[in-house]
């Protein structure tokens, strides 16, 4: 994960060459990033692009057009009077949040301005990092790192797509732990959390790294993706997952346990000329899979097919 908050970036959009290389040098000074728009069009497109803390610019009709943008591509907009005629209220009224004078012989407003606008400018920084952060944890889920039921609802419908698209095979096997309630209820949530854990890293050991991933997207119960894996391979896949899992006790704090597993499984192969299957289609199947070998009597594995 990034850890550095991320240089905040001006844009500049300013008629006069003067004025804007006495911004620039006082910008790169202040370690914001500066971008240099060339006309009000220019300015446009950039911040189109892309979020930008700060926009300075001396065109009045540039601060009226940005308003019209969505409200995140420029943070704060400041209107640099350069021969002091428009005046702060025109700016302000035109969706400028600040007017400045154009040169430090302003005085201490010039500088006051300035500063004003780079705290601001660190601040929506921090703010993006943070919200990046925030992104990436709610995709993995927090107490066995694998992905969170949010990724999966995001992520398998993209591989149901990409398996589509390439006409490549695609595999879901969805898991649940047996009994599992008896050993919350007997050992304690905290022993509980740990077999989640434990079970997590022993479906996640021998898949293809970088290929295959799994996701916790119920309380005790997971998904495991096989991209280019055919029904049939996942099959003996799951059947070895399902011995994965138990093989060995669970070493607790409170003890040793023993722990087992319930697998569905299922898949299409586009390639074989078999029907467009969408991603709720497969989870379906995978999860009547899953019920038909908790039904049959738990740790055991059951394929299924769309169809
Ligand atoms: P089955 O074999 O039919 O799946 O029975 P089960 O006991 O595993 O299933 P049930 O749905 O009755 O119970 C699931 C339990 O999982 C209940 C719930 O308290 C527990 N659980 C859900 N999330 C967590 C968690 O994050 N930590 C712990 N320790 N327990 C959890
Ligand atoms: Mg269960
Ligand atoms: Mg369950």
């Amino acid at each position: 994960m990034r850890r550095n908050p991320p240089v905040p970036v001006a844009l500049l959009a300013l008629g006069s060459a003067q004025v804007r290389e006495r911004f620039v040098k006082w910008l790169r000074n202040a370690n914001i990033e500066i971008e240099l728009a060339s006309s009000a069009t220019d300015a446009l497109v950039r911040l189109g692009g892309r979020t930008h803390a700060l926009l300075f610019t001396d065109r009045l009709e540039l601060v009226q057009a940005v308003r019209q943008l969505h409200a995140g591509s420029a943070s704060r907009v400041i209107f640099v009077d350069v021969d002091g005629t428009v005046g702060a209220r025109e700016a302000l009224r035109r969706g400028a949040n600040d007017c400045m004078p154009a040169e430090a012989s302003g005085g201490e407003e010039f500088w006051a301005h300035l500063t004003t606008a780079r705290r601001i400018a660190s601040l929506s920084s921090a703010l993006q990092l943070a919200l990046t952060d925030n992104r990436i944890l709610s995709t993995i889920d927090e107490l066995t790192r694998c992905g969170s039921r949010r990724f999966f609802e995001h992520e398998f419908p993209r591989e149901v797509e990409r398996a589509v698209r390439l006409r490549r095979a695609l595999s879901l096997v969805m898991c649940d732990i047996d009994h599992f309630k008896t050993v919350n209820d007997t050992q304690g949530h905290e022993t509980g959390d740990e077999v989640l854990r434990e079970f997590a890293a022993r479906l996640a050991h021998g898949l293809r790294l970088g290929e295959d991933w799994v996701a916790r997207i119920g309380g005790e119960e997971f998904a495991v993706v096989l991209p280019e894996v055919p029904s049939g391979e996942a099959l003996q896949i799951a059947q070895r997952l399902c011995e994965r899992v138990q093989a060995g006790p669970y070493e607790a704090a409170t003890g040793p346990l023993r722990v087992t597993g319930s697998f569905g499984v299922t898949g299409f192969e586009p390639q074989r000329g078999q029907r467009r299957i969408s991603p709720h289609e497969l989870v379906k199947a995978a999860d009547a899979a899953l019920y038909g070998s908790k039904r049959a009597g738990r740790n055991r594995v059951t394929a299924l097919s769309p169809d």
